[in-house]
């Protein structure tokens, strides 16, 4: 779809240089979104051992020599971390050795880009220069005892390892892998099917928890009271207690209210199975969320874990009561950030006691009306877990919203997940780090506290100078991620990014990538939004990019016609343009306050694939499918029909198209689609005939033609 030239197109930093194109010629044709950034020119030997974007990702490739050459590009410089994805063998092997070499000074692990001196003595570390001496047993095996061939161990050959940490890496022993479920049984909630969709999810899945076999499940059901049940394995059904005083919560049994999963399937099956029947003709309308989520907190935090919290609605009773109502008329706003703040302080000091016993919260907001997203949300955000969102949800009504609610509780129910971690990122002498996204608990200056990490977990950071750097140098990013295997064990998972350093403001525009600075972009805006005007966040990224690419445009020797751009930034504008069109950033009244606190969290915390994905869609034009489209391919892969630009040049007025973000499909059927189509799509013969309704397969917008599409259509009706 991109005119020829525009795909790919870094060029090498030693020839120092960029290919361009003119952004004003290019129309609609608005370049493929390249997922891949421009590979770091490293030397040879490096290449293949160096981190892989999908793991860490730098909006710089070629980092400049020194703040005042970043001045001069005029780009965001940050890092994007995914340190705890789930890899195969080869991706990250696992270090077998009692000896793990770290920096004497900065505790650097060792890594494929140090040096090593004196015949192999002595080390230099790569962050911070320091020479270290070598332990003898780095050349020898752990095991046999015979010596080996340094360069073949895994820390010399791979920027991503694991290591079996020993004793000194552990303040206790490793903890079972602990699953605390609160659940809303108010009326609003059983109605709205919650319950019932929520016990049946548990029910299937329960018994694919994460863990070994120490592993712990408990459950509490509340409303205004709140209900605990024992679950003893050699009882015959679950005994509950209701403890209606939710303002000194106390456990109503001292044993049996987190039991082991293996143990006691029998009767968490039996209570599962109970469930959807026990409130079924409730009348009460309150939920006490505060005064739960203090009781699950007390259960686990001998071990720490995970709570997981289905809420409808507002909480009503008790500490952590949530009683502000949207002020629709501050939606877009100048005074619209205001309401973004948290109403009350509850849920964050909540999060941070947690964080220190060890404890995350994923919540799951499913009410109708406004939920104060931005307040409950606090709970996961500080306590490294995750708050998802679902507007108006009913089982019934929305059946795609019920899926989507089930899709996404089976995954964080049986995902694996590290537990009792923390996180820090190094960076070469001459760069600090500062400035985190995402979800975590600062616990010093630079160590991230996350008592839980799955692989849906990411993080960005940005990058600021200290000093000059060599250029023609090396400089690297190293993050070590320490945590608890849900099988016991103790690790650290290292992730090492070498990175070019150049002296010319062309080599750092043809190392730029689009991807991971749309995404820092976007993060940077998000916080600019929830302390000041919209508008401000907004035009902090517009200005990004005209200083951007006017400097690059003054920096082209004899000029150049129209506006040019790096042959790799050619979607930058379009990728920015989707920013400002997303929930999280665009004006106007129509996006609810939950919404817009909702698309915030995503913005700080999806990995950066996903992200941008949610910036930029993929489209399909399902009326005019290969043949081949929706059949298996050679590689086991689903064949897929081409996408096409997110311009309304390419929309046809009889056309049928699927958006694809990533979180929400929507289908655009025009009036004068053709019937043979409808019928093959829909089972039906005419537009008039479908069904369309929010939340379900269908979403109609009768415009035909369809004039006016922008990339963040999609979003407007979620
Ligand atoms: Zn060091």
């Amino acid at each position: 779809m991109a005119p020829a030239g525009m795909q790919g197109g870094y060029q090498s930093t030693q020839q120092q240089t960029t290919s361009a194109g003119n952004l004003y010629q290019m129309g609609g044709m608005v370049p493929d979104v390249d997922e891949d950034g421009p590979t770091p020119q490293v030397p040879e030997q490096y290449k293949q051992r160096n981190c892989s974007q999908k793991f860490m990702r730098c909006t710089l490739s070629a980092v400049p020599n020194k703040k005042s050459l970043l001045q001069k590009a005029k780009l965001p410089f940050g890092i994007h971390i995914h340190p705890y994805t789930e890899m195969t063998a080869e991706e990250m092997p696992v270090v077998q050795s009692n000896v793990i070499v770290r920096c004497r000074s900065c505790r650097t692990y060792i890594n494929p880009f140090v040096a090593f001196l004196d015949q192999g003595r002595r080390w230099r570390c790569n962050i911070c220069m320091r020479t270290n001496d070598l332990p003898q047993d780095f050349d020898f095996d752990a095991k046999t005892r015979q010596p080996i061939d340094r360069m073949q161990r895994p820390e010399m050959n791979h920027a991503i390892v694991e290591y079996i940490a020993p004793q000194e890496y552990m303040v206790r022993p490793p903890q079972p892998a602990v699953h605390m479920v609160l659940l809303d049984v108010s009326q609003k909630s059983v109605q709205s099917g919650l319950v019932h969709t929520v016990v049946n999810s548990l029910r299937e899945n329960f018994l694919n928890l994460p863990g070994d076999d120490r592993r712990m499940f408990g459950l509490i059901t509340y409303d205004s009271t709140l209900h605990f049940y024992k679950l003893n394995h050699t009882l015959s059904q679950p005994h509950m207690f209701v403890v209606s005083d939710v303002d000194e919560v106390f456990m109503p049994s001292p044993t049996d209210l987190l039991v082991n999963v293996k143990q006691s399937a029998d009767i968490i099956t039996n209570l599962l199975e109970r469930l959807p029947t026990m409130f079924t003709a409730t009348t009460n309308q309150k939920t006490c969320l505060g005064p739960a989520l203090q009781a699950a907190q007390k259960l686990v935090s001998p071990t720490g874990g995970r709570i997981m919290v289905f809420q409808c609605g507002l909480p009503t009773d008790g500490v952590g009561k949530c009683d502000r109502q949207e002020n629709a008329s501050l939606r877009g706003s100048a005074k619209e950030f205001q309401q973004l703040e948290p109403s009350n302080d509850f849920y964050k000091r909540l999060a941070v006691e947690c964080s220190r016993q060890q404890i995350g919260v994923d919540t799951f907001l499913c009410g109708s009306g406004y939920q104060d997203v931005s307040t409950i949300a606090c709970v996961s955000k500080f306590s490294s877990g995750t708050c998802f969102y679902y507007p108006d949800f009913h089982a019934e009504r929305y059946p795609a919203m019920t899926k989507r609610l089930q899709h996404e509780l089976k995954r964080v129910l049986t995902r694996q997940m590290g537990l009792e971690a923390v996180m820090r990122v190094r960076a070469s002498r001459g760069l600090s780090v500062n400035a985190f996204h995402g979800n975590f608990f600062v616990r010093s200056s630079d160590l991230l506290a996350l008592p839980y990490v799955s692989p849906d977990n990411a993080f960005a950071m940005q990058v600021q100078y200290e000093d000059d750097l060599n250029a023609g140098a090396l400089c690297a990013f190293q993050s070590a991620l320490l945590y608890t295997t849900t099988h016991g064990e103790r690790r650290i998972r290292v992730h090492t990014l070498a990175l070019p350093i150049v002296d010319n403001v062309n080599a750092v525009f043809a190392g730029a990538d689009q991807m991971a600075l749309t995404g820092l972009l976007a993060k940077m805006a998000v916080d600019r939004a929830l302390i000041s005007k919209l508008t401000d966040a907004r035009e902090a990224i517009v200005n990004v990019l005209i200083d951007a690419l006017g400097g690059y445009r003054a920096d082209m020797r004899g000029g150049a016609p129209g506006f040019p751009a790096p042959a790799n930034l050619m979607a930058l504008p379009q990728m920015l343009l989707g920013v400002l069109k997303h929930p999280g950033l665009r004006l106007g009244a129509i996006t609810m306050l939950d919404q817009r606190a909702d698309a915030h969290n995503l913005i700080k915390t999806l990995p950066l694939s996903n992200l941008c994905r949610f910036f930029s869609p993929r489209l399909y034009a399902l009326h005019q499918m290969p043949e081949d489209a929706g059949t298996v391919g050679a590689n086991g892969q689903i064949i897929l029909p081409p996408t096409i630009p997110l311009t309304a040049e390419r929309l046809e007025h009889n056309g049928v198209y699927l958006i694809e973000s990533g979180i929400n499909m929507f289908m655009w059927v025009t009036k004068n689609a053709a019937p043979e189509v409808l019928y093959a799509l829909f089972n039906v013969q005419h537009f008039d005939h479908l069904q369309p309704h929010r939340g379900t397969q269908t979403h109609l917008i009768e415009s035909t033609p369809c004039y006016g599409f922008s990339p963040s259509c999609y979003a407007e009706t979620v």
